[in-house]
């Protein structure tokens, strides 16, 4: 019987895996892409500081910053809404950091840990789809298709980080629509960026600019008529319409020429997807099976990466016979409950008071904008929840 089997070999379950790959553990990961594939599209990732530290102590930050081009630095976040007063600005400067944080392609980044995981000769199996989930008392049984042949694997402990929880009885995670849809796409420019980050709040969402390479990722959260629209709009009509809604705001200081085009646009629902339980018999979920974020705060997939970070910690500190015993599992619930729940509860309470068309709520916003922006404390709290992970709020 293995020690670890791992459902999901994205992001986090690939994090899971290199944390594990030199311990003296029996560890496989599934995956059901093929090898040298992205589940998904790319996409426009955020990386905080704080999951560059991680990936930092496991040894992968080089092979995923070597890339050309694949990681680009943001030196500073600036925060503003649309028709009301307030802004702040957040700067790595002011923290003597390198950087607030980065943005990473999502195939990029899969790409690097998909090769550090071969070089480290970490047990992957690609084209691994699993079907079933089926724990006793003393071990758990995942089945799955390798191709088309089915297969049955055990283990102590089973790690599902397949991005959807979707082994899990019906019920198993509870759903919250915003009623939103995410517009993305990535926007030429006529004049290099400057590495500065934006989010603007508007009556019918969040609209983010990330750098990343040569371009800016558009993160434009809206309604799904809307969306509709701005699918189907050509580039000169999507890029008047969002020039509208940047208005007199800094972006256009920070991007001088404007914007040349847009490419690669599609959207997906936004919803927050959680868990009820983050442990079942034998078995753990991490990353989006775990909780699914709306992106608003880009805490999603650095949740995750703690996630994963903080499993295989509690995985090596534990003697071998007693990986997926209830107790086992029970510290490991302890040790993530604060900063899993505070993630969840820090990006739907800013949904709240940011995510909100109510002219009502323009003015507490632009207080809380101006009020982050004139108190140093408190933009330093606030900065090192976006840093280091919302747990910070409450240690
Ligand atoms: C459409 C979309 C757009 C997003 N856009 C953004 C964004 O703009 N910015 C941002 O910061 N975050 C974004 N996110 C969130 C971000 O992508 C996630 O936080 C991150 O991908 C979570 O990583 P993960 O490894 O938990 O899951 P995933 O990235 O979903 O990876 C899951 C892995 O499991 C594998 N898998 C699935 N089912 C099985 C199975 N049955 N058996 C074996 N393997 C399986 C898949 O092939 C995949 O490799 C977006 C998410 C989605 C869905």
């Amino acid at each position: 019987m293995r020690d670890v089997l791992i459902v999901g070999a994205g992001p986090v379950g690939a994090t899971l895996s290199l944390a594990l790959a030199d311990a003296d553990l029996d560890v496989v990961a599934l995956d059901a892409r093929a090898a040298g594939a992205a589940a998904g599209g790319d996409r426009s990732l955020a990386l905080s500081h704080g999951s560059r530290l991680v990936f930092e102590r496991l040894g992968v930050w080089g092979a995923v910053a070597a890339a050309p081009g694949a990681v680009t630095p943001i030196q500073a976040v600036d925060v503003s809404q649309f028709g009301g007063f307030g802004r702040v600005r957040l700067e790595a400067a002011e923290h003597d950091l390198p950087a607030l944080g980065y943005i990473v392609g999502y195939r990029a980044l899969q790409a690097a840990l998909d090769a550090e995981l071969a070089r480290r000769g970490a047990g992957l199996r690609y084209d691994c789809a699993a079907t079933r989930i089926a724990a006793t008392p003393a071990y758990v049984t995942i089945e799955a298709r390798q191709g088309r042949e089915p297969i049955e694997l055990s283990a102590r402990l089973a790690a599902l980080a397949d991005g959807g929880g979707e082994l899990l009885p019906e019920g198993a995670r509870r759903h919250h629509d915003y009623g939103q849809v995410a517009v993305i796409g990535k926007l030429g420019l006529r004049a290099p960026h400057r590495g500065v980050a934006f989010e603007r709040f508007t009556p019918e969402g969040p609209i983010a600019l990330l750098p990343e390479g040569d371009r800016y990722g558009l993160v434009w959260t809206t309604t799904p008529e809307r969306a509709e629209a701005l699918l189907a709009w050509p580039a000169t009509e999507f890029l008047a319409a969002l020039d509208e809604r940047i208005g007199a705001s800094a972006v256009r200081d920070a991007i001088p020429g404007g914007f040349a085009g847009i490419a690669e646009r599609r959207s997906f629902p936004l919803r927050l997807e959680y868990a009820t339980r983050i442990v079942r018999d034998r078995c753990v979920l991490l990353g989006n099976a775990a909780q699914a974020l709306h992106p608003i705060a880009g805490q999603g997939l650095n949740l995750g990466l703690r996630d994963a970070y903080e499993l295989a910690q509690e995985l090596l500190d534990t003697p071998r016979d007693t990986i997926g015993s209830r107790d086992a599992l029970a510290a490991y619930t302890r040790r993530r409950q604060v900063d899993r729940l505070s993630g969840i509860a820090f990006t739907h309470g800013l949904l709240g008071l940011f995510g909100n068309a109510l002219p009502i709520v323009s003015w507490p916003r632009g207080l809380a904008l101006t009020m982050l922006d004139c108190l140093p404390a408190l933009k330093r709290t606030f900065t090192r929840a976006m840093l280091f992970g919302t747990r910070t709020l409450v240690s």
